[in-house]
């Protein structure tokens, strides 16, 4: 989300006539965009900020901070970093413009209940893939999240506006499309009630398109009609990111998910029934307040049951505002350590197990990047979102290729190009 906002940032930036500049030093204006969803990342902002302020005091530059961090400690960052100009929160990207040009400091963190669209084209890094924002905020307050806070409540971005966005870019020559929002099950267009599967049917009906992925699911509102759109519309991937958090049922309850074990189990069934090649992953908080070994085993005991495709997990941090940051933060540090490692050591073997069942395969990938450490080496998805690295040459970026599978390592397949799909 916070790549997606850059490039829209990039692009009022490009509209403007500003013009990117290959290293930082060299630039006039630098705005940090910032994510609050962890305590590291927020850390990270105050000692970026330290490190800046040799470039900010040689000529006139112009310092800004942007994002969740900006909204939620705005007054802090004028304090402990004074040679910022100025901050602007995530509902108040629409003024940026205006403010960078004053010349004493600015902060916009105010909300807005209307949805302000950006009408400048975003400068995305790829002419493959794309983001395509369709919510903004989130009004889940799940106990140990920031977001609300930092975001706001739900916004729906209006559908035809969503829909001309994918229409261009598809005219642009983009394949791969990616449905954005914090919680896009509970999509409404204001004004016609359409929903996500309202987007999904539409969006694969644009020819150009190949690939159509949304982000991000809540277990609670992930339902049978989207299961079945998902399973009969050809362009939108088996693929699904379905944060699950925590496996004990006492936890979920604490972290105020709105579901238990025993229904994520179930909706996980229901998925793989209508789309048995689903490749699922899943986000995993250890260490939340009050989890004990047994609530903890519970979790491990999800991975086993459902042996997701690929997770990403975190260590519990209390973050401002939130329930969670109420409760006593009482799983010791190396516990919470030493839960991170065992989730990550479990799920690797898991991974690597269903890799090995891969070899052989031949599957469609859309390469998008390339090796920094041998040129030869390209690297992309696959449907199931998983990285496949090949050789190939500079030809292959941005296009979609058959790959032969001939290895594997716990979070990336290893392949031989065939050749180009047409
Ligand atoms: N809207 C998305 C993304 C939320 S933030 C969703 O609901 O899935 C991304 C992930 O960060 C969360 O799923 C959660 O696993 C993790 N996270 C959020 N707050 C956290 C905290 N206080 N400590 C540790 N991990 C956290
Ligand atoms: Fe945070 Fe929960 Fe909303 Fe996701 S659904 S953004 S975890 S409050």
């Amino acid at each position: 989300m916070n790549v997606n906002d850059s490039e829209h940032i990039g692009g009022l930036l490009q509209q403007e006539g500003l013009k990117p500049v290959s290293s930082w030093q060299e630039s006039d204006l630098i705005i940090i965009n910032t994510c609050a969803v962890r305590q590291k990342s927020e850390e990270k902002l105050f000692s970026l900020l330290g490190r800046l302020k040799p470039w900010k005091q040689k000529k006139k530059k112009t310092l800004g901070v942007i994002g969740c961090v900006a909204q939620l400690r705005r007054e802090e960052i004028f304090a402990k970093a004074p040679h910022v100009d100025f901050i602007v929160g995530p509902d108040n990207y629409h003024r940026l413009l205006e403010l960078i040009k004053f010349e004493a400091k600015q902060m916009a963190t105010n909300w807005h209940s209307d949805w302000y669209e950006i009408s400048a084209l975003p400068l995305r890094a790829s002419q493959s893939s794309a983001y395509v924002t369709i919510m903004e905020g989130c009004n889940n307050f799940c106990a140990y999240c920031v977001v609300p806070f930092t975001r706001g409540r739900e916004k729906y971005r209006p559908f035809t506006y969503i829909l001309d966005e994918v229409k261009k870019l598809a005219d642009l020559g983009y394949q791969e499309i990616h449905f954005l929002g914090q919680n896009v099950n509970s999509y409404r267009d204001q004004a016609s009630g359409k929903d996500l599967v309202d987007i999904l049917e539409k969006a694969n009906q644009i020819s150009g398109l190949r690939w159509i992925r949304f982000i991000t699911s809540h277990p609670r509102y992930f339902d049978q009609r989207l299961a079945k759109a998902m399973a009969s519309l050809e362009k939108v991937c088996a693929q699904l990111h379905l944060p699950l958090q925590a496996g004990s049922n006492n936890i979920l309850s604490l972290m105020n998910r709105g579901y238990t074990r025993e229904e994520y189990l179930e909706k996980v069934a229901m998925i793989r029934e209508y789309i048995p090649s689903i490749s699922l992953s899943t986000d995993i908080i250890v260490g939340f307040p009050g989890e004990e070994e047994e609530d903890f085993q519970q979790t491990l005991e999800m991975l086993e049951k459902i042996k997701f495709d690929n997770i990403y997990s975190f260590r519990f941090s209390p973050r401002p505002r939130t329930a969670a940051a109420k409760l006593e933060d009482n799983v010791p540090p190396e516990t919470k350590r030493q839960r991170l490692l065992e989730v990550q050591a479990r799920q690797k073997e898991i991974q690597s197990a269903k890799h090995k069942t891969q070899v052989g395969q031949v599957m469609e990938v859309l390469c998008t990047g390339k090796s920094k450490k041998d040129e030869r080496i390209f690297s992309g998805r696959n449907e199931a979102y998983q990285v496949i690295n090949f050789a190939a040459n500079e030809e292959v970026m941005g296009k979609f290729v058959l790959v032969k599978i001939t290895d594997y390592g716990p979070y990336s397949l290893r392949g031989k190009m065939h050749s180009f799909v047409d």
